[in-house]
């Protein structure tokens, strides 16, 4: 029930990989209180995504999604809100798919990232209801964006081409419309 400082790229934090919880600790209002911190950080930021380590919590929880017209994201449809507890993710469709990303923790970029089109991702949810998702597009790529989150790793790490990192205002301007079908 907070808004929470996001740490920024450089932090040692955001390199740990987090730790998965138990069916205990998932129960916990501590873990209760964790992920309305987590929407409540995500939300005031605009993200589509937020992950525990980027509020410096070394655990295996994030968050996708958005109720509302974002922001940072106008042209994006609405994604209900998921929660990511223990994520695995299973690679469906091996070819490559590109998408100009952002990240709350390296605010004003923009980077061009190619990930696996397609992938099965299996988690818990804040009940501890399995859940198992087939998905492509770019929500495969917020997914997995949100997962590396909880493995150590930044969007940053997975650019092929580093002349395809920009300012947000130099990639309204120049690169925008140049990759097809894909949002920001
Ligand atoms: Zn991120």
């Amino acid at each position: 029930m907070a808004i929470k400082k996001i740490l920024k790229m450089g932090h040692p934090l955001l390199r740990q990989k987090a730790i998965e919880l138990s069916a205990e600790e998932i129960r916990s209002p501590q873990t209760q209180e964790l992920i309305q911190d987590l929407v409540d950080t995500m939300t005031s930021a605009e993200g589509i995504g937020i992950a525990a380590p980027q509020i410096g919590v070394g655990k295996q929880i994030a968050i996708v999604g958005f109720e509302k017209q974002n922001q940072r994201y106008p042209e994006l449809a609405t994604t209900p809100l998921q929660i990511i507890i223990n994520p695995k993710i299973e690679i469906l469709d091996p070819t490559h798919q590109g998408y100009w990303e952002g990240c709350l923790s390296v605010p004003g970029l923009r980077g061009y990232v190619e990930r696996p089109q397609k992938i099965k991702v299996s988690f818990l949810d804040e009940n501890q209801k399995e859940h198992r998702l087939e998905l492509e597009g770019f929500l495969a790529t917020v997914f997995q964006h949100e997962i590396d989150h909880l493995f150590g790793y930044l969007y940053v790490d997975k650019i092929k081409d580093i002349k395809k990192l920009s300012f947000i205002d130099e990639f309204v301007q120049f690169h925008s419309t140049s990759q097809s079908g894909s949002p920001p």
